[in-house]
């Protein structure tokens, strides 16, 4: 039993004193709690170069719940500098939140819906512009056909270039971001 243990949660039930690392009881001794897990302090290893992390430093933590330590933190793909608190990830790129804007009117995207095209990332309404400036262009070609060609050609549907729709807001509900963890005895 883990009665030697006194977990200081204002909502102790929820939590599994199992380690999140090695999967085994943890019995006494110390351990992180970090997130919703906890692990021996021995256990607590970044989960890319498998070092150990430091449990008092700002760590990012992956979508799985392991902790990444500072050296593997994820690089900003607009400034490239290592994103240390809260990262924004749209699949395989990741952003500081300040970093995180339109291409195009440069305001920074909150509400985490954006399209992401080929061109870059937008906000919705300059996306929403781009789309009906497309559309447009598109009614044109179709109200005048050039009188040669048949209607073989398959049309392409207007939102092709956008590859990401609000799917941050999924992924992101899921990488939260720890300054502290808490040791305890
Ligand atoms: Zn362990
Ligand atoms: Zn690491
Ligand atoms: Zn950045
Ligand atoms: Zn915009």
């Amino acid at each position: 039993m883990v009665d030697n243990i006194s977990l200081n949660y204002d909502n102790d039930d929820t939590i599994d004193p199992y380690c999140m690392g090695c999967n085994r009881l943890i019995e006494e001794g110390n351990v992180v709690a970090f997130g919703e897990g906890i692990w021996h302090v021995q256990c607590f290893l970044c989960a890319k170069c498998h070092n150990l992390v430091e449990h008092d430093s700002n760590l990012l933590l992956l979508s799985d719940g392991n902790p990444i330590c500072e050296n593997c933190s994820y690089n900003c793909h607009v400034c490239k500098k290592p994103i240390l608190n809260e990262a924004i990830m749209t699949g395989d790129e990741s952003f500081h939140v300040d970093c995180f804007r339109c291409r195009q009117c440069h305001k920074q995207i909150e509400d985490l819906i954006f399209a992401k095209t080929n061109q870059g990332i937008y906000c919705m309404s300059c996306h929403n512009e781009r789309i009906n400036k497309t559309k447009k262009a598109k009614e044109r070609e179709i109200s005048n056909p050039p009188s040669v060609l048949e209607k073989s050609l398959p049309s392409l549907p207007i939102e092709a270039e956008s590859e990401v729709f609000n799917s941050l807001k999924t992924t992101c509900n899921h990488i939260k971001t720890y300054c502290n963890s808490h040791l305890f005895n």
